[in-house]
């Protein structure tokens, strides 16, 4: 009878490491050298729900298309603050969003900036889910939902006072996908003196 029990608590300890191994990892923030090609608008007016679960990790879904939010402090946070200069684009459709030069330590657990890089492909909406009004932050060109914008904080990282324009983009960088700045092209484009877009 002994033997019965050490033999099937080798089993369950077993199954608890296996268990572990098979749990999925916290998926990090995606990551590329080069720009990553746009969706058309005609390509995400044909995307059906089922599509975009196929296409988004289960993680990405529930936030862009379901309004989620991303465990504070996380993983992926953590990999944000350690990016250096680069740029920012949708998970879900690729579209640039923001910039590295508009980020900023909030301490809030979540990537923020204080700007859109592209204006054009950020909107904003009010919503309720938290019984009182705050504004959502989405993506223009797939309608993802990215986080949301709050106003006239105070910052250590601005000496105790507000961004240069008073906005927090308060953003799940599980939607966000980064692609580092290239070092040779960013000094050709200082000497040529051209004003980036
Ligand atoms: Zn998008």
């Amino acid at each position: 009878m002994k033997r019965i029990i050490s033999i099937s608590l080798v089993a369950v300890a077993a199954a608890g490491i296996f268990a572990l191994a098979q749990s999925p990892k916290e998926k990090v923030m995606e990551t590329s050298k080069e720009k990553p090609t746009e969706l058309t608008k005609e390509e995400i007016a044909k995307m059906t729900d089922e599509e975009w679960k196929k296409k988004l990790t289960p993680e990405q879904y529930v936030i862009l298309r379901k309004a989620g939010t991303e465990r504070s402090n996380g993983q992926v946070y953590k990999e944000f603050k350690a990016q250096g200069a680069g740029t920012y684009y949708c998970a879900g459709c690729n579209a640039e969003l923001f910039s590295s030069k508009t980020k900023f330590d909030s301490h809030c657990g979540w990537p923020s900036f204080y700007d859109p890089a592209k204006a054009k492909n950020v909107k904003t909406s009010v919503d309720y889910h938290l019984g009182y009004a705050r504004t959502e932050v989405l993506c223009k060109v797939c309608d993802g939902h990215l986080g949301h914008v709050f106003e006239n904080e105070l910052f250590s990282a601005f000496n105790g006072k507000t961004t240069p324009t008073k906005q927090r983009y308060c953003i799940n960088g599980t939607v966000l996908k980064f692609v580092p700045a290239d070092p040779k092209k960013d000094k050709e484009d200082d000497k040529s003196g051209e004003k980036k877009e």
